[in-house]
């Protein structure tokens, strides 16, 4: 009857005790790491689309060091590598990752003078949060590169 009793006792499951104390550890992980993995998403894709910006400035600049002038482009116009002046310094066309529809776009000022700008801006709609060290806040969800002022949100 005692032996009986303890096999029984190692063969028991969880009580419900048991059962709710792992869910809740469970619950308590999940409501710590989700909100982590969707933050660090948000900031790869924002640091891909800096990268993306940082590609076309250079392409600009090889541009520039080809015909010691920028393009002429005063109004923003889509940068793909089929595009006129950018197209032979981009090995594709770059892709915003939270806009593959859109197109990022540049213009100059000033293009043939001493002091002749650029800026570039990419397409998507960034998390404000991820912006903040390049002045981002609700509103400004998009990022801008320029010769001038280096990388902003608009
Ligand atoms: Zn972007």
């Amino acid at each position: 009857m005692g032996t009986f009793y303890v096999v029984r006792r190692s063969e028991r499951g969880f009580t419900l005790i048991e059962m709710m104390i792992v869910v809740a550890i469970i619950a308590i992980l999940v409501a710590i790491l989700v909100p982590n993995f969707m933050r660090a998403r948000a900031q790869a894709q924002t640091a891909a689309c800096e990268a993306n910006l940082k590609e076309i400035a250079t392409a600009l600049e090889l541009y520039q060091a080809d015909h010691q002038a920028y393009p002429d482009v005063t109004t923003l116009t889509n940068v793909t590598n089929a595009e006129t002046n950018l197209g032979p310094y981009l090995r594709q066309t770059p892709i915003d990752p939270v806009a593959p529809n859109g197109n990022y776009q540049y213009e100059t000022t000033g293009y043939d003078t001493g002091n002749a700008t650029y800026e570039i801006v990419c397409p998507g709609s960034h998390d404000p949060a991820t912006l903040t060290a390049i002045g981002g806040t609700t509103g400004k969800v998009h990022i801008t590169y320029s010769s001038a002022n280096g990388f902003a949100a608009q």
